[in-house]
């Protein structure tokens, strides 16, 4: 197994918007900073104060909300021109965590502080062993699609 180092430094990331280090609390009113309750964002996710309180606050890790989950989960798209993102393997060119996919097929769980995977309860053919190859997108690869434009 051979992990490739990525450039940046693992965790010396500072906060995008608020410049926390990681491991910090984001400063007032970044946009970086997820609701512990939802997963969304804070400043905007319209959770109440009370919601809010009711859990940890998340503070900022060195990775975008969620990245670390997409890693986890093996979730990665690269951006095709004219076709937007499409999934794609992790050690493809240009392949990065697949965010949109994470809020399609993830949910926040706020006891846990992260997201994860939906329980699928519905009539879905093969939930187990699919392996993220190349399969004949020929009849639902629009569900992939599902991603909102700005
Ligand atoms: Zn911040
Ligand atoms: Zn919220």
């Amino acid at each position: 197994m051979t992990n490739e180092v990525p450039s940046k430094p693992m965790n010396m990331e500072l906060c995008h918007d608020c410049g926390a280090k990681p491991g910090e609390f984001h400063h007032d009113g970044c946009d970086t900073e997820r609701c512990p309750a939802c997963g969304g964002q804070l400043l905007s996710c319209g959770c109440s104060d009370a919601e809010i309180n009711e859990y940890p606050r998340q503070p900022w890790t060195g990775e975008w909300p969620g990245v670390l989950e997409c890693q986890e989960f093996g979730w990665y798209a690269k951006l095709i021109k004219g076709q937007g993102w499409v999934p794609c393997d992790k050690n493809d060119e240009g392949a990065s965590e697949n965010l949109n996919r994470l809020y399609s097929d993830a949910e926040w769980n706020a006891k846990l502080g992260r997201f994860v995977i939906k329980k699928i309860n519905e009539n879905t053919p093969d939930r187990t062993g699919s392996k993220p190859r190349k399969t004949a997108d020929k009849t639902k690869s629009a569900t992939y699609c599902r991603v909102s434009q700005g």
